[in-house]
């Protein structure tokens, strides 16, 4: 079942999410709508705060691009990207080194906005997976920005905030029409 997503403006988008804890059916189901949800916008990523649940869980998936990283290491070892997705992942923890890298983002939750966002090239996460297990992921190029910027949503922090001051003036106004027009229930 798809569910609505959240728009920029509504308050749950800001939240810190909790901890997730314990996978239940619940947790589970909540995956399973994310993912067709995400498919249906076609999205590379979606938060649970997205769909207005504010616990740490994301989806993603890339493997529309097969140049979308140059290497995928699951516990130091090598994964062929487009088996690992999509990727569900919780409470994740995340380590950076290295260069930056600017590319142009663009957010469900914000219909219409793109804007240049800079960001570390790769990342080290340390993620929960849903069978149980703590796992370390290594990864570079777009698959690391999809899962920075997913996690920065499970913190309540929103792309427009990594944008360069310059950036955020040219979609001010795109920005702020949203947030009028946000309707909260
Ligand atoms: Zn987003």
């Amino acid at each position: 079942m798809t569910r609505e997503i959240v728009i920029f403006g509504d308050p749950v988008l800001r939240k810190k999410c909790a901890v997730v804890e314990e996978v239940t059916d619940e947790v589970r189901e909540l995956v399973d709508d994310m993912l067709e949800t995400m498919k249906e916008a076609h999205g590379i990523g979606l938060a649970a705060p997205q769909v207005g649940v504010v616990i740490q869980l994301a989806v993603v998936d890339v493997s529309h691009d097969p140049e979308c990283c140059s290497y995928l290491r699951v516990d130091g070892k090598d994964v062929e990207m487009e088996a690992a997705m999509p990727l569900i992942f919780m409470n994740p923890e995340l380590e950076y080194d290295g260069q930056e890298d600017v590319m142009s983002e663009g957010c469900l939750s914000f219909p219409d906005i793109r804007g240049d966002v800079t960001r570390p090239y790769e990342v080290k996460a340390t993620v929960g997976f849903l069978d149980g297990r703590s796992v370390v992921i290594e990864t570079d190029g777009l698959l690391a920005r999809v899962i920075q910027h997913e996690s920065d949503h499970l913190n309540g922090v929103l792309f427009i905030e990594r944008m360069s001051t310059a950036t955020k003036f040219s979609l001010r106004g795109r920005i702020r029409r949203m947030q009028r027009d946000c309707r909260v229930d």
